[in-house]
Order: C-alpha cells, then structure tokens, then sequence
C-alpha cells in the first residue's frame, strides 16, 4: 500500500450558512462527570434490569444489520394508546424537535416559546430561517399563559413548551394547553413531556382530538437510557408523515431498539424510581426550606435554586465535593440560580450534606439572615 500524505496549504475557503454563523455554541460537558450527576436532569442510579438482560442477548451478528425500527414503533403506539403512523421514535427528544423545526419552519414563521426554558428548542431554530418569539416567564417562573396566548400571530408556526418545563420545574394546565392549540390552528403545538413521569398529567390522549398537537417523550429520564437516545414523536398521522421525510430511517439504533420493549413493559422499575425521586425531593425541598435558601417548587426530578451573586463559586466548590449541579445563570431571567437534579434518597442525603458545607462556607441562606 503507498502511503498518501495530505498536505495543507491554505485554509478552506468554505463558509457555512450565515444563519449558522450567528447561532450561539452549545457546549455541554462532554467528559469528566465521575461524579454524582445532578447537573442533567437524567436518571441518577440505573435503568431496568429487564435492559441489562436485553443487552446481554445481542449477538455479533444482530449489529450487522440495519436498524428496524417498524416493529417497535408499533409497541410503543400500543402502549401510548396510538397507532403506528402517530409515533415516530427519534434519537433522543433533540432529534425530534430538530426534525420538527426542520419540517416546519421556513422564512418569515415564527417560533414561540416561553422562556427561560430547554436551550435546544433556540439552538435548533436558529439554524433555520424562521423567526424565535421568546414570552418572559415572572419572576414566580409560573407558566406565562396570557403574554403567551397574546403573542401568537398569523406568523406563528410552531409554540414549543416543556412541560414541566426545565429549568422552572413549572407546569402549564391542560386547559391552558388546548386553549393556545386553538387559538393558532395555523401552527403546530409542541409539548414536550420528557419529565412526563414526574409529574403524572399529559396531554397525549388529545392525539387527533386536537388537531395541531404534538407531544414528545424521552427515554432519558425517568427510564435511565439517556446513553441509548431514545425518544418519541407522537402526533396526528397527518403531521408525523411529514415529519418522517427529514427523519432519518435509521436514527435510532438497534441496541436502542432491543432495549425499548422491556424498558416499557417494567413497570415496577419505573415505579419505583419515580416514587423515590419525588420523595428525595420533598426532602431536598425541606432541606431548602431549613437552610433559608429561595426554590421554586418542582414538578419535575430538578430543583432550581436562588444560590444569589456567588453562583459560579457553589457550583465550583459542589463539584470539588464531589457533586455536579448546573448553573442557570445565563438563562432569560435566572441570574445567580441553580439547577440541581434530584436522585435516590440517599444520593440526595449526601447532596444535602455537601449543599449545607457549601452555603456555610460561602455564607448564603441561613448565614446571611
Ligand atoms: N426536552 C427537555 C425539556 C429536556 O430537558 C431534555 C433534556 N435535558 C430534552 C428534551 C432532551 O431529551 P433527550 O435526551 O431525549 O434528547
């Protein structure tokens, strides 16, 4: 074999969208989290058993094939009360809301979103041509229903909305919900449940019903694959099958797709998981409440917290303990507040132990008052 050498002489004269020039970089960690993990809102423990057991019975052979996808979309419709055509599986929500911006928005559109909320939804949209309509929550970070309900426009193509929504841990209402997806009958209404578990209300059996409405769903948090990027589209057939010309037939993979089934049908796991998390953060929430430290009550498996002017030196010296949180700071309205995951009741002792040295060494909460 000749060896070929390549050998740069200048640098590429290539330049990338203008649109994707001006989009801000998104960097999450990608390394060093050998910690405990309350920086992401994931599961903090471990998925089901029944996926390890799937795991273990992939053969060499079975990665020799291409994924497919089609038989288990139809278990997950089935479980979801859905049929076929209204789900589609993605690689994670970010692909689904990548493929739903992709599929939706064009010059001129305008995507609404009430903000603080997921940073994806703004990244995603600034690298199409449409317009990002940002709705300011109070500073109670409830749900801006009516700014929100005044600020759709013939433009408006798409109004995304976690829900509950991160960083708020808020939630908007089902009448609320169906109200906004009548009001604009012209655009799509995302809403995206990835902390669905948690919080226990949806709107998915509207399905069809209300015409507009998409919901997504995430296997990454209360499931505990975030590793496998897994989520899900579900909407009116009609909307989805446009969705699934910019989705990639074979986004998600086949190890993800073995590990789905039993995911769904462990109900206990899930169960369990979810009970031990919304107890943890009463007792988190307690904890809060003793140290004199500002929160805004949750409905989701996080918690954000007013940690004031010294944001970055608790997040610094969490992390030296040994517990990573994440700091919100830079979003719309959220200066100086931190978010922290919630996780097993023990892991939340030791985090409550960690937080109370931390807010006492930098003298916040119940040491300033
Ligand atoms: N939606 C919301 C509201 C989220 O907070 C997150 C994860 N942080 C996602 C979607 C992304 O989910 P996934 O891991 O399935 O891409």
């Amino acid at each position: 074999m000749t060896e070929t050498r390549i050998v740069t002489l200048a640098p590429p004269q290539v330049a990338p969208r203008a649109r994707v020039q001006a989009m801000k970089e998104y960097h999450p960690p990608l390394g060093s989290r050998d910690a405990l993990r309350l920086d992401f809102n994931e599961n903090t423990l471990a998925c089901s058993p029944k996926v390890r057991e799937a795991l273990s019975r992939i053969s060499a052979g079975d990665l020799t094939r291409y994924p497919e996808r089609a038989p288990v979309e139809a278990i997950v419709a089935a479980h979801l009360g859905l049929a076929a055509e209204q789900v589609a599986l993605t690689n994670g929500v970010d692909e689904a809301i990548h493929v739903l911006f992709e599929t939706f928005l064009e010059a001129g559109d305008e995507l609404l979103l009430p903000v603080p909320t997921y940073t994806m939804y703004d990244v995603y949209a600034s690298a199409t041509d449409a317009r990002v309509l940002a709705v300011q929550a109070g500073d109670d970070l409830q749900f801006p229903f009516e700014r929100l309900f005044a600020a759709i426009t013939p433009r408006t193509k798409i109004i995304a909305i976690a829900n509950p929504n991160s960083p708020s841990g808020s939630a908007a209402t089902r009448a609320q919900l169906v109200e906004l997806a009548n009001r604009a009958p012209h655009a799509v209404l995302l809403v995206d449940e990835a902390y669905f578990h948690f919080h226990g209300e949806t709107v998915i059996d509207l399905i069809g019903v209300v015409p507009n409405l998409i919901v997504a769903r995430t296997f990454s948090k209360a499931y505990g694959l975030a590793g496998l990027r897994l989520g899900v589209l579900a909407g009116p057939a009609s909307l989805l099958h446009w969705a699934r010309r910019v989705l990639s037939p074979y986004s998600v993979n086949s190890l993800a797709l073995a590990c789905l089934p039993p995911a769904l049908e462990d109900t206990a796991y899930l169960d369990w998981y979810v009970k031990e998390v919304l107890e943890a953060r009463k007792e988190f929430e307690a904890a809060l409440d003793a140290a004199c430290v500002r929160y805004w009550p949750s409905r989701a498996n996080f918690v954000l917290v007013d940690i004031g002017p010294q944001h970055t030196e608790f997040v610094r010296s969490m992390r030296a303990a040994g517990v990573l949180v994440r700091d919100r700071s830079g979003d719309p309205g959220c200066d100086g507040r931190v978010r922290i995951t919630i996780g097993t009741r023990e892991q939340m002792q030791r985090a409550i132990l960690v937080l109370n040295e931390t807010l006492a060494t930098l003298r916040i909460g119940n040491e300033t008052r």
